[in-house]
């Protein structure tokens, strides 16, 4: 039987999740008790019960009101004393309201980041707080507080990779907007000025604003939203001093190129380079400005409040000089980028009442072959026809309209993304160069979270099954390595229930019938649509219980965050590489400044060294779709997490206005229960989260007791040492080769430990 999946509230009302009603003994406790109550089914409200008949409760509200509700709709709720704590594990009850009204104490007073026992939780403040900067960093580092931080997670982090475990990862998630990008910059701050010193932490720091130029746009989620994942290894030194960085980034959104929602913008770097350029770089790309580009004035957006592309540009080339990319690659670059705006100017007048085409020579098309490098004619043809082989001849075919400008933007959004791969090439060269590996390293991993709209495409298909992923790695690692630590070494512990989500992963990822491997198949079928792609998930998977089809070529997935209805519309073409044979042949061909950029020394290298069958298997390798490439991305990347000691950061935003001090409690919900810190508080506390072996705990206490420790079995004297320091029974349990401690247990005995 599958387990219940969580479902994400659709309306913003939600009904409180306990149902069962008070058994006698429990009413008598609750008399003049605090308690949240749900009194006309809006939200939990906090009073102090009254009265009690049969199945009603009478409550006084804060405000005086008097309210009378079924005993099921109250829930208890913590003292005063427990107000804002630190850390959700204190709390005496750990119900939904309780933990939602912690949080917004806290974040009502700008402490936005909160322990959820292992995890930590950071609360989007939409505005600047006080919390950082060189005092805060001393403070962290000399431990004069143990206020939760990024900062002290990144501290925990460096201080374990210095002693003992080698590679660490901090893992942001959250939905768009949520602040993991700006958090994962906290951290990295934090591990400069830890490990700063070696001049390379300046580096590691300005490849951010880099990449955000390139990789993050103005969405109606985020004003600067990224639109690629990122994961930036930190290398330190033995002597722990920064001494490189690797950065790998995967899925990076095409299609933003060339398309996207009205109020979005495209890349932020586009309307930077027209804003800021200097003249004789504006002269030499033909440059105007952003709205006299198709790709950029579409979506009704160019600017964005408070922010001067014109200044962002100039501090963008101050950042590519420090990372050392060379002048003239600069200017190729943005030369790439130029060609890219003038490609989407192109036009296409029709020839024949078959709509087919011949592409307009104007100043578009002239302007995108001159900057790239290639002729005039050769660009204009390879837009508006298409060589096939029908036997042993090559046939020209021309385009219909709607083709060619598909073609068009092919052409756009692979030099584009092939421009970012570029950049990122080269600043991991120039990061790793000669740089000594020591295998000491901290990993920030900054992805985006679950998407759930009311329209989702293939876009969002692929990054929720990333985060079906992410998720697997977070249950695994604290839920399910929690038990078999226990269960191992024979501890009586009652098994906390969690939720695998191994099924769903299976439905995406099983060969041959997965949804992966069926796009797949029919992404391979001439004649194949959207509409028979849906078709043929409906007839192979709705036995499935993680799948469900549905009308008009739409689908759902129960998603460990709830359940998501995709529209296949556009996945078929989206999964494909849309780069057609002709274009790889006229890049290859280019005189542009950048030749690595189009994979040109590889494809000519290819040529000379493969026999033409292997070159063959050579050219259908590269054109692997776009779904296995990012499976492929995925799997290389949790390959990497897997031997990384993980500490995740669960990025959460308070309202969808990016507005501080609105706290949309619903929302706020609805993402805990999507990260699961709910479950995690509550396994954390129920658990014995400090462990040591036998070992460990006789040489740290045995000398409390005893002079000559090395003598005796080490169980024997842990044994002696809790019971001669009156440690309570239920405070811990002994396995077969650890201790295993409820929280706090150790703090007592570390003081006797240090007072003798
Ligand atoms: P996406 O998935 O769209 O990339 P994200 O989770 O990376 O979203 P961020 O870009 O980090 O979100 O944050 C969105 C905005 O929220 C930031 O531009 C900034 O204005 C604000 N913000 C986030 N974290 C903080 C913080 N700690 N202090 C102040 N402002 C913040
Ligand atoms: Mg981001």
């Amino acid at each position: 039987v599958p387990p219940a999946l969580p479902t994400r509230p659709t309306s913003r009302s939600r009904r409180p999740s306990s149902r069962r009603s008070l058994p006698v003994s429990v009413k008598i406790l609750f008399q003049k008790l605090r308690v949240w109550c749900w009194p006309q089914n809006i939200q939990w409200e906090l009073g102090r019960v009254q009265s009690i008949t049969g199945e009603n409760v009478q409550i006084i509200l804060s405000d005086g009101t008097v309210v009378r509700v079924p005993t099921e709709n109250i829930l208890p709720a913590n003292p005063d004393i427990l107000e804002g704590v630190d850390d959700l594990i204190q709390l005496s009850y750990l119900n939904e309201p309780s933990v939602l009204h912690n949080l917004n104490n806290r974040f009502s007073h700008d402490m936005i980041y909160t322990k959820a026992g292992p995890v930590l939780v950071a609360i989007n403040p939409f505005k600047k707080v006080s919390l950082y900067g060189n005092d805060r960093v001393s403070a962290y580092r000399q431990k004069l507080t143990d206020k939760p931080h990024v900062y002290a997670i990144s501290d925990t982090a460096f201080n374990q990779m210095m002693r003992a475990i080698l590679t660490h990862g901090l893992l942001h998630s959250g939905e768009s907007g949520a602040g993991k990008t700006e958090t994962a910059k906290i951290a990295m701050q934090y591990l400069a000025a830890l490990g700063g010193g070696s001049g390379i932490e300046n580096e590691v720091l300005k490849t951010s604003s880099i990449l955000e130029s390139f990789g993050n746009a103005k969405t109606l989620r985020n004003d600067n939203s990224s639109r690629f994942g990122k994961l930036i290894e930190i290398r330190f030194a033995t002597s722990g001093k920064i001494c490189g960085a690797r950065i790998q980034t995967f899925s990076f959104e095409q299609s933003r190129v060339v398309q996207r929602a009205k109020g979005e913008r495209s890349y932020h770097i586009f309307y930077q380079l027209c804003a800021g350029a200097p003249p004789r770089l504006k002269e030499h790309l033909n440059l105007k400005s952003a709205r006299e580009y198709d790709y950029l004035n579409q979506s009704d957006c160019l600017t964005i409040d408070d922010v001067d592309d014109a200044r962002r540009f100039k501090m963008l080339m101050e950042a590519l000089d420090v990372v050392q990319i060379r002048k003239e690659d600069q200017r190729s670059a943005f030369a790439m980028l130029a060609a890219v705006l003038w490609l989407g100017n192109i036009s296409f007048s029709v020839i024949d009442n078959e709509n087919h085409v011949e592409t307009v020579e104007d100043e578009g098309v002239t302007t995108a072959a001159r900057l790239m490098g290639c002729g005039v004619r050769d660009l204009m043809l390879s837009l508006s026809t298409r060589k096939i082989q029908v036997g042993n001849d090559n046939i020209v075919q021309k385009l219909t309209l709607s083709k060619a400008i598909d073609a068009r933007d092919a052409l756009a959004k692979s030099i584009y993304a092939s421009l970012f791969d570029w950049l990122v090439e080269q600043i991991n060269n120039s990061l790793e160069a000669g740089k000594e590996n020591t295998g000491r390293s901290i990993s920030i991993l900054d992805i985006y979270g679950f998407e759930s709209f009311h329209k989702n495409g293939f876009e969002q298909f692929c990054i929720n099954y990333a985060n079906e992923r992410l998720q697997q790695h977070f249950n695994r690692h604290l839920f399910k390595l929690e038990q078999e630590d226990y269960t191992q070494d024979g501890i009586d512990w009652t098994r906390v229930e969690f939720e695998d989500n191994q099924e769903c992963l299976n439905l995406f990822e099983k060969k041959p019938l997965g949804l992966l491997s069926l796009l797949d198949e029919e992404s391979n079928f001439p004649k194949a649509t959207d509409l028979t792609f849906a078709t043929k998930l409906k007839q192979h998977l709705n036995s499935n219980y993680y799948f469900k089809g549905e009308r008009g070529g739409a689908f759902k997935v129960c998603h460990y965050a709830g359940e998501v209805l995709y529209d296949t519309s556009g996945f078929l073409e989206k999964n494909r590489d849309p780069l057609h044979i002709d274009f790889m042949n006229l890049l290859s061909s280019c005189r542009c400044e950048l030749p690595q950029l189009f994979g040109r020394n590889m494809l000519n290298e290819s040529k000379k060294l493969l026999s033409p069958l292997r070159r063959l298997h050579a050219t259908d390798s590269q054109k692997q779709s776009v779904g296995a490439k990012f499976k492929v991305q995925l799997f290389k990347l949790m390959q990497r997490l897997e031997n990384t000691s993980p500490h995740f950061i669960r990025c959460i935003k308070p309202n969808t206005k990016q507005l501080p001090g609105i706290y949309d409690k619903d929302l706020v919900l609805q993402q805990l229960r999507c990260c699961g810190v709910l479950e995690v508080v509550r396994i954390a506390r129920s658990g014995y989260p400090t462990r040591m072996t036998h070992q460990q705990f006789a040489k740290r206490y045995g000398f409390l007791l005893l002079e000559d420790v090395e003598s005796h079995d080490p169980l024997s004297i842990s044994v002696a040492v809790l019971q001669h320091y009156n440690v309570l029974p239920d405070m811990y349990q002994v396995g077969y080769t650890k201790l295993f401690f409820r929280t706090g247990q150790i703090g007592a005995l570390d003081d006797a430990r240090n007072q003798t």
